[in-house]
């Protein structure tokens, strides 16, 4: 059964027996994101690889490796299970020897966040909490709100009073309370925080919950499985506030330790050149724990943080891996959604097709070798933000309603 053996701190490295800590390791604070830790042999005793063949698609197939009860009740919006596409086209492009696109956008609420959420949200279910809180100016919160609704739940969404009209919308259509914080995002980020302290209501907020990470490592559960057990030799993911890279590398660093894997990919870290903290600290090799807040400046909306929350985590997973943080300008990014799309028919909203104009980035300067098989995680659909996708492209050509005329311009 997946019972946690311990939570461990990322920075210090103490360890609390669970249901002692709920968000950050006390002695650390912030900065001390936990890792939830299993018995690895005693899993390995009872399940192998062969567990999951017979399970329903989707997360929850490997309930046995998440914290959670075997028999607690999960919500019901299919969460992952999502499709991983063979591309030679992209390899082609990329001049790699394979590549693979893990296409996230393609769950409920249309982001990879919906695996935390969907984890956060059936642990409400099980622990019997009636009330969920975030902060997020988007996908974090969107896909609370959905799940949330899924199994009417309360929720309550802390945004900055700037936060993009679409984003607000999508949570109002969800029946989140959406609170309108007249300051910026780590001001809402905190005040959600205290006060889901104070009033008993669980939350979600990106770094402090430990369980995101748990339920995002799945997303790297199904890329092993589906190659049976063949991992990529390199994974490129866009990189914000650094909770998706932590959950990828978590989940196998978990299959690493039941054996089932060899060895972990290199991961590959993708920001906006206008909002690149984690680059600047790899490059320099500063420690998490001394960096500080940057101004910041993007298209790519899902991918701000002016102080990455899962900092720690974040180079942890580079680091151990043999990996790279890469940066990439909006103009990159804005013209690798066309391009990523007409390669692979997969529609990534800004901050996801980031991780394809990092790893053409990454291919020229030599750290992704032509030898090499790369997967790309997209972490939301291109529908999220039509303006970016707008920009990026020309819409038609206005014709007579006339087959002459029309067969002119076709065949100029
Ligand atoms: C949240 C998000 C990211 C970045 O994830 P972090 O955990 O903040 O690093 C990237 N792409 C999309 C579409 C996202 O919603
Ligand atoms: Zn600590």
């Amino acid at each position: 059964m997946a019972q946690i053996k311990e939570l461990r701190c990322c920075v210090c490295g103490r360890t609390y027996t669970p249901g002692t800590v709920q968000y950050v390791c006390p002695a650390c604070g912030e900065i001390g994101t936990l890792d939830v830790l299993y018995d690895y042999e005693q899993l390995q005793y009872v399940f192998d690889r062969e567990t999951f063949t017979s399970t329903r698609p989707g997360m929850w197939r490997y309930k046995v490796l998440l914290p959670i009860a075997p028999s607690a009740k999960v919500p019901p919006l299919p969460v992952g299970g999502t499709p991983l596409y063979d591309s030679p086209r992209l390899a082609k492009a990329l001049g790699v020897r394979r590549a693979w696109v893990k296409d996230d956008g393609r769950n409920p609420t249309a982001s990879l966040k919906d695996r935390a959420s969907s984890l956060v949200v059936a642990k409400a279910m099980e622990t019997g909490v009636q009330i969920v809180s975030a902060a997020s100016t988007g996908n974090a919160a969107a896909a609370l709100a959905g799940i949330g609704a899924s199994v009417g739940l309360r929720i309550i969404i802390f945004v900055p009073a700037t936060a993009p009209e679409a984003k607000i919308a999508q949570l109002a259509v969800y029946g989140a309370e959406v609170l309108l914080v007249e300051a910026s995002y780590d001001t809402a980020f905190d005040l959600c925080f205290t006060l889901s302290q104070q009033e008993g209501w669980l939350c979600r907020n990106t770094g402090i919950n430990p369980f995101t990470t748990e339920g995002k490592k799945t997303v790297s559960f199904e890329i092993a499985e589906t190659l049976h057990w063949e991992v990529p030799d390199v994974l490129v993911t866009s990189v914000g506030d650094g909770n998706i890279i932590a959950g990828v590398y978590k989940g196998f660093w978990d299959l690493l330790q039941l054996g089932w894997i060899e060895r972990i990919p290199r991961l590959v870290g993708v920001q906006a050149s206008g909002c690149a903290p984690l680059v600047e600290a790899w490059k320099t090799g500063a420690n998490a724990v001394d960096m500080e807040p940057i101004q910041t400046h993007t298209i790519a909306d899902s991918i701000v943080a002016a102080l990455p929350r899962d900092r720690a985590k974040a180079l942890r997973a580079v680091r151990q891996t043999d990996g790279a943080f890469v940066a990439v300008s909006d103009e990159e990014i804005l013209e690798s959604i066309p391009q990523l799309a007409r390669l692979t028919g997969v529609f990534a909203e800004p901050a996801a097709a980031a991780s394809f104009a990092g790893a053409h980035r990454a291919v020229k300067s030599g750290v992704i070798h032509p030898e090499e098989s790369v997967a790309l995680l997209i972490t939301g659909n291109g529908l999220k933000d039509i303006r970016s996708a707008q920009s990026a492209v020309s819409g038609g050509q206005r014709v007579p309603p006339d087959l002459e005329a029309i067969r002119k311009i076709l065949h100029p």
